[in-house]
């Protein structure tokens, strides 16, 4: 896959931003939606997409990216009252070779907890009944 390619309106987040796939939903405005990841590599991570459709950072237009970072803010600041990690790690992957899965720009917020390793990327589906209670305790924290 090159690190830039032709936006695939089929790719599995536009599908859930069109609603024709579930998510485990935290946070949605009319600019981003914020929901659990199905693979977590720690308890809460959560995934911040902007609406409009870009394959990744290099293509986003300013004004996505300016309408994504408060967002991802929110959802950080909600992370940490919710679930009082030590630590919250945010990353963005650009190309496959970088770790990019998922062809449409996303932002992971990842809680980090002392002495405890990630569990490998995008490897281990969670239940989605544990994702609820966590998405509604950081949804409730949001301000
Ligand atoms: P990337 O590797 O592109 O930065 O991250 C894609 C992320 O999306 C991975 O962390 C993966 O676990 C997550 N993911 C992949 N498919 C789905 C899905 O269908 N639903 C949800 N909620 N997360 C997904």
């Amino acid at each position: 896959m090159p690190l830039r390619n032709v936006y695939d309106p089929d790719n599995i987040f536009a599908k859930i931003l069109s609603g024709e796939m579930p998510c485990v939903k935290i946070y949605e405005d009319d600019e981003t939606l914020a929901f659990m990841d199905i693979f977590p590599q720690s308890k809460g991570h959560l995934l911040v997409l902007p609406k409009a459709p870009s394959h990744n950072l290099l293509d986003a237009k300013p004004e996505t990216l300016a309408k994504l970072m408060p967002t991802v803010q929110r959802l950080a600041q909600a992370v940490e009252t919710a679930l009082k990690p030590d630590g919250i790690q945010i990353s963005q992957f650009n190309g496959s070779v970088a770790g990019q899965t998922v062809f449409h720009l996303h932002v992971h917020i990842i809680p980090r907890y002392e002495g405890e390793d990630l569990d490998r990327h995008a490897a281990m589906p969670a239940d989605i009944e544990t994702l609820r209670p966590l998405a509604e305790r950081i949804a409730k924290a949001i301000s």
